[in-house]
């Protein structure tokens, strides 16, 4: 963490010209200011103001001062600068109120207040997302969504054209203090996805929205453009944000215990009966969109059903290898289109709570649940994960400690936003629609 002093010294240093004053909306969109050198002391020093009520779920215009302070832990120089000698740096921010408190509206806000009740029951969160994203032909005559290239899970080169984006992806988030794990083509022509290291969920949930702009920024300078939209091509896998969590207690890791079958801890499994129970409404959060829910179909290694197993894919939560202290839950419903503090926060708060409550999860599904029956799953029961945004908001409404994780502010919005875009798509006539009734009607 840097003094007040010290950073404005590394800020004279890195001879920064313009530095970026950034938060997230309630959908998880960078917002930024851009301040000059000039102004710098005075907004370490004091903050700077903004009109909340021009950000979607922030404020009401009778109510709309607030002030962003930065968090000086995420001071990271932008890797590409407009000109040789001098750099652009990024602050995340804090969102406070004129009188100083903090807004309890901001996504940022809303994980810190679950990671206190974590603390408080003796455990630190450590997340590890894993995005996936693609990269598609920008213009030139081809539609939106012609991918860059035809690679496949873990192509090399020719194949794999993006290979050279990829790398530099890769460059820039190193520069910005990532530490990579793995790069490699996924699935679907033009899907990718990089990885890194797992660590505390503020941090984490801070790189996710670092990752997505870098990535956006150099593929487009690049001359592709790279969406995290959840689906973007009927009949191809979709990008997933895969969630890897561990709960530590001081130096050891609270979910691993050699003594049992799959080697995680009782803790481990009442965290698991909490996702559970909550997994409908956690849905609303972690698949926001009207297109997040043409993702969790069958067949594309996105969850459908709500189980957990040892190795199995097609869950909801897998107990991946990884012993020891690396051993971790991989809720895997998440997509990239989630904002990751309200994801983050959701699912601490129903692993929470099925700590408290001591929930028990039933024995894992090792089955392929994609080919089960409706009787069998039934018989087994299995429910099912919502199957539309409606329906979701609808769970999330039902469900009082998710909404109570959220706080008030934060859940209104959410359902108000939601329900708009619910309305909107429902009553446009879709191409779909055209091609399929036209004629026969
Ligand atoms: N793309 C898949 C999803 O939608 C995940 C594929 C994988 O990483 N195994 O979640
Ligand atoms: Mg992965
Ligand atoms: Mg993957
Ligand atoms: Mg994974």
């Amino acid at each position: 963490m840097y003094s007040q002093e010290q950073m404005l010294k590394i800020i004279q240093e890195k001879n920064v010209e313009f530095l970026r004053l950034q938060f997230t909306d309630i959908s998880g969109i960078v917002k930024n200011v851009a301040i000059p050198a000039t102004q710098m002391g005075k907004a370490l020093k004091s903050g700077i103001s903004f009109d909340g009520s021009s950000i979607e779920g922030f404020a009401r215009i009778q109510e709309s001062d607030m002030v962003l302070r930065p968090d000086l832990s995420t001071f990271s120089l932008l890797p590409w600068s407009t000109k040789d000698d001098v750099n652009e740096a990024r602050l995340i921010c804090d969102v406070h109120l004129p009188n100083g408190l903090p807004f309890e509206g901001a996504p940022r806000r809303v994980l810190y207040r679950q990671l206190e009740r974590a603390k408080e029951m003796g455990f630190k969160m450590n997340v590890g997302p894993e995005l996936e994203f693609f990269l598609f032909e920008k213009g030139n005559g081809g539609s939106a969504t012609t991918p860059h290239d035809f690679g496949g899970y873990f192509d090399l080169g020719p194949v794999d054209l993006a290979e050279d984006v990829r790398r530099e992806i890769t460059r820039a988030l190193i520069k910005m203090g990532f530490t990579i794990e793995a790069s490699h083509h996924e699935v679907a022509r033009g899907q990718h996805e990089i990885d890194f290291v797992y660590d505390d969920a503020i941090k984490n949930a801070d790189k996710v929205v670092t990752f997505k702009y870098v990535t956006k920024t150099i593929a487009m300078r690049q001359g592709l453009r790279a969406t995290f939209m959840p689906k973007p091509v009927y009949g191809a896998a979709g990008s997933g944000m895969h969630v890897n969590i561990s709960l530590f207690r001081g130096l050891e890791n609270a979910f691993y215990d050699p003594e049992t079958p799959l080697n995680i801890s009782d803790l481990a499994r009442f965290f698991v009966g909490g996702l559970i129970e909550h997994a409908s409404a956690i849905t609303a959060i972690a698949n926001p969109l009207i297109n997040s829910y043409k993702r969790l179909v069958s067949g594309f290694e996105a969850p459908v059903y709500i189980t957990w197993s040892g190795p199995n894919r097609s869950s909801l939560i897998r107990i991946p290898s990884g012993r020891g202290l690396s051993t971790r839950l991989e809720f895997r419903s998440p997509d990239t289109s989630c904002n990751p503090y309200l994801t983050f926060a959701v699912i601490l708060a129903a692993g929470l709570d099925g700590i408290k409550r001591g929930i028990d999860p039933g024995d894992p599904v090792d089955l392929n649940v994609y080919h089960l029956t409706a009787a069998e799953r039934k018989s087994l029961g299995i429910q099912t994960l919502p199957s539309n945004l409606k329906e979701a908001l609808d769970h999330l409404e039902g469900d009082k400690v998710i909404r109570e994780a959220l706080g008030e502010h934060v859940y209104e919005n959410v359902m108000r936003l939601g329900m708009l875009e619910w309305e909107e798509y429902n009553k446009f006539v879709h191409p779909w629609e055209i091609d399929r009734y036209i004629n026969t009607y």
